[in-house]
């Protein structure tokens, strides 16, 4: 039997879920870091997986569209004139991912928001570079920026929640950063108007299929998947 592994919530190595304090670091661990410490391995893996795809054929929407509870497919692999193509083609923001982490983080002050986003690693690929940034123990964010350009094509926002209020909250308070983010144009009533329409508001129940809303030069797309999280996805188009 292989042992549960967790994230230590100190110092973010995988340890074993049994132990009563990290091997690593020492910090000690309660069942809480157990839970959330189990979210966040299972949400490290899939940002790789997801980081991977975005590297190799920048589609953030189109990723979020594609997921499901089952293994989520890769299409076969692009041609290098496919690959060139899908890079001079690919719209993008007027922002860099930089200038995204910074506005972010000024929006995550102005509204009293505890997180900040940190960029944690790149990975380059065949049509784009995939930056993962993390936000507090809940939220990331990748980004893609297409090979040889600068600005950035699309923005990803993973919520890992584990059941509690926080986790939540953090999560819906992220998206609306995001979406202020990549929408400065929009009043704040404006912006719950895109989580309402992309059906995060209507009730206490997730939409469970997925959704899309435009706003200028963006797109939006929401899907939640069972077991792997919350995501939200924001296109330039
Ligand atoms: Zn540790």
């Amino acid at each position: 039997m292989e042992p549960t592994l967790i994230l230590c919530p100190a110092c973010h190595k995988k340890i074993s879920a049994s132990v009563e304090a990290c091997p690593q670091c020492g910090h000690p661990i309660t069942d809480h870091d157990r839970e959330v410490g189990k979210s966040k391995l299972q949400t490290k893996r899939i940002i790789f997986f997801i980081g991977i795809v975005v590297a190799s054929f920048l589609t953030i929407g189109g990723i979020v569209a594609g997921m499901e509870n089952k293994e989520t497919k890769q299409p076969s692999a692009p041609t290098a004139e496919e690959n060139q193509a899908a890079v001079n083609s690919s719209p993008a923001f007027p922002y860099t991912a930089e200038d995204i982490v910074t506005v972010f983080n000024s929006v995550a002050h102005d509204l009293n928001y505890q997180n900040r986003a940190v960029i944690e690693e790149t990975k380059t690929g065949n049509v784009a570079t995939a930056i993962n940034v993390s936000v507090g123990k809940y939220v990331n964010l990748i980004i893609a920026v297409p090979l040889g350009r600068e600005k950035a094509s699309g923005v990803m926002l993973i919520g890992s929640g584990d059941g509690t209020l926080k986790s939540s909250a953090d999560i819906v308070v992220g998206m609306i950063i995001l979406i202020a983010t990549m929408s400065p144009e929009l009043e704040a009533s404006d912006r719950g108007g895109v989580l309402r329409e992309l059906g995060l508001l209507n009730s206490k129940e997730l939409p469970t299929g997925k959704t899309s809303a435009v706003r200028g030069h963006v797109r939006y797309s929401y899907r939640y998947v069972e077991g792997k999280g919350t995501f939200l996805a924001a296109d330039a188009i």
